[in-house]
C-alpha cells in the first residue's frame, strides 16, 4: 500500500473517532462473554466469527496510529501496521458480520461490533476494495434520485399495471385512487421496496385504513448504508427526506427493509415529519379499528422472525405480536425475549450480495435454522425483505418445510371487509 492511500485511509479512520467509538475502541476487556453471541461463530465454532476478534483487526490499527502506546512502543500495545493484508482481514471481518447487534446486547460495556465495523467498511470503501455491487446498487439510486423526469413515466405506468392486484385485496371506494403518487398534503408517504410485493398489500391496508397516503418515487433501501459508506448513505436518504418535505407529509412509513428503517429512523435528525415502520403502522390502524382482520385466514402455526435492524436495534417488537395475535390464535414465539433472537445471518449487505454469500450465510446461521425447527411452525413470518430472502434461502438448504411470509401480507390477505 502506497503512503498516500495509507494517509488517506488514516484520515477517514480519525474521522470517525468520535466519544462513542472511541469508548467502544478503548473499553473492550477481552472478557469473552460475547462469544457466544454472534450466530456466525455459533454456527461455525470459528474463532475469526466472534465478535472480539473482529473488532480486535480495527482496534489494533487504533493502537498503532492513535494511541500513544502503540505508536512508541507497538509490541506491547499489539499494535498493527495497515497493509494490504490488513484489508484483507478487514474485508473478511466486516463482510461475516451482519451489523445485528446481537453481541452487543451481551457485552457488560455495550460494545457496538457494529459500529467498530463501519470503520472498517469505511477503510474497505477508501481502499477502493469494498464489494464493487454495493456501490453500484448505491450509484443507481444516487442516479435515479438526480434524474426524476427520465423515470418518472415509466414508474407510474407500472405502478398502474398493480391497481387490479391491490383492488382484488380490498376494494376502492368512488373517487379513490388505489395507488395515489405525489399527493400535496398527504398525512402518510409510503416508501416501498422495488417490486409489486412490496407494493401491493402495503397499498390494501392504506385503503382500508382510509389513510390519506401517497406512495414514494424512491425505493426505501439504502445500499449506502450495507457497503458503509456514509456520503453515499445520506444522498440515497436525502431523496425520500426532499420527498417528504415538499409533499408537506406528517409521517414517512418504511416498508418491510430493517436497514431502510435503521437509516430513516436514526440517521435523518429532526424533521417535520415523524418516521414510522410499516409494523407500526398496521398494528395502530387495528388498535384504532380502522381495520380488522379474519382469523379464520390463518390455520397454520405460525412464528415470528424479528429482523434485527426492526426489533432490537429499532425497538418495533411489541407491535409484531399485536398484529400476529390478531391473525391467529396459533402463534408460537420463537424465543423467549426477542431481543436475545438470533439474526437470520442475512443482513449488513449479505443477501444483497447474492450467490456470493451464500455458501456462508447458510454455513453461518444453521443455528437459526435449527431455531426455526423447533417451533414446529408451518409459517414463518417476517416484516424484514432481507430476512425474508434468507429465511426461504434457510428453508430452502436445511428442508424447514415452512411457508415464509411477509406480516404485511398476511395482514393484507386477513383483512375483513
Ligand atoms: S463482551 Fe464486551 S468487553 Fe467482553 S470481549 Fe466482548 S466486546 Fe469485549
Ligand atoms: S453484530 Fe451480529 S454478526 Fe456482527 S459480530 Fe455481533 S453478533 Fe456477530
Amino acid at each position: 500500500m502506497d503512503e498516500k492511500t495509507k494517509t488517506e485511509l488514516l484520515t477517514l479512520f480519525k474521522n470517525k473517532l468520535n466519544r462513542a467509538m472511541r469508548y467502544y475502541l478503548d473499553t473492550c476487556t477481552r472478557c469473552g462473554v460475547c462469544t457466544k453471541a454472534c450466530h456466525a461463530y455459533a454456527s461455525t465454532g470459528q474463532v475469526r466469527y466472534t465478535s472480539a476478534y473482529r473488532h480486535e483487526l480495527v482496534r489494533r490499527l487504533y493502537k498503532k496510529y492513535f494511541k500513544l502506546q502503540g505508536k512508541v512502543w507497538p509490541a506491547a500495545g499489539e499494535a498493527k501496521v495497515l497493509e494490504d493484508m490488513t484489508i484483507k482481514e478487514l474485508y473478511d471481518a466486516a463482510y461475516s458480520c451482519t451489523g445485528c447487534r446481537r453481541c452487543m446486547v451481551y457485552c457488560p460495556f455495550g460494545i457496538d461490533t457494529q459500529m467498530i465495523m463501519s470503520i472498517a467498511k469505511l477503510l474497505l470503501v477508501g481502499a477502493s476494495t469494498e464489494p464493487e455491487l454495493l456501490t453500484m446498487l448505491a450509484d443507481m439510486s444516487i442516479e435515479k434520485g438526480k434524474s426524476m423526469d427520465v423515470f418518472k413515466e415509466s414508474f407510474l405506468t407500472g405502478i398502474k399495471k398493480l391497481e387490479g392486484q391491490v383492488v382484488e385485496k380490498w376494494r376502492s371506494e368512488a373517487g379513490e385512487t388505489v395507488i395515489p403518487i405525489d399527493v400535496d398534503g398527504a398525512d402518510l408517504l409510503y416508501v416501498a421496496l422495488a417490486g409489486a410485493h412490496s407494493i401491493i398489500p402495503a397499498a390494501a391496508v392504506f385503503n382500508a385504513a382510509g389513510e390519506h397516503w401517497t406512495l414514494s418515487f424512491f425505493e426505501a433501501v439504502n445500499f449506502g448504508a450495507f457497503v458503509g459508506d456514509p456520503t453515499r448513505t445520506t444522498l440515497i436518504l436525502d431523496r425520500i427526506i426532499s420527498e417528504a418535505k415538499r409533499l408537506k407529509v406528517k409521517e414517512v412509513c418504511i416498508c418491510e427493509c430493517g436497514t431502510a428503517f435503521r437509516v430513516m429512523k436514526h440517521l435523518t435528525g429532526p424533521q417535520p415529519f415523524k418516521v414510522s415502520s410499516i409494523t407500526e403502522v398496521q398494528a395502530r390502524y387495528i388498535r384504532e379499528g380502522r381495520i380488522r382482520l379474519d382469523k379464520s385466514i390463518v390455520s397454520d402455526t405460525v412464528t415470528y422472525h424479528d429482523p434485527c435492524q426492526i426489533a432490537r436495534n429499532g425497538g418495533i417488537i411489541d407491535e409484531a405480536r399485536y398484529i400476529l395475535h390478531h391473525l391467529t390464535d396459533n402463534y408460537t414465539e420463537m424465543t423467549k425475549e426477542p431481543k436475545y433472537n438470533w439474526c437470520c445471518g442475512g443482513g449488513g449487505g449479505l443477501v444483497a450480495m447474492g450467490e456470493e454469500t451464500l455458501d456462508f450465510r447458510m454455513t453461518s446461521s444453521s443455528i437459526k435454522a435449527d431455531q426455526v425447527r423447533k417451533t414446529g411452525a408451518k409459517i414463518l413470518s417476517t416484516a424484514c425483505e432481507n430476512c425474508h430472502t434468507q429465511l426461504g434461502d434457510l428453508n430452502d438448504h436445511y428442508k424447514l418445510g415452512v411457508d415464509v411470509k411477509f406480516l404485511s401480507s398476511m395482514v393484507a390477505d386477513a383483512l375483513v371487509r
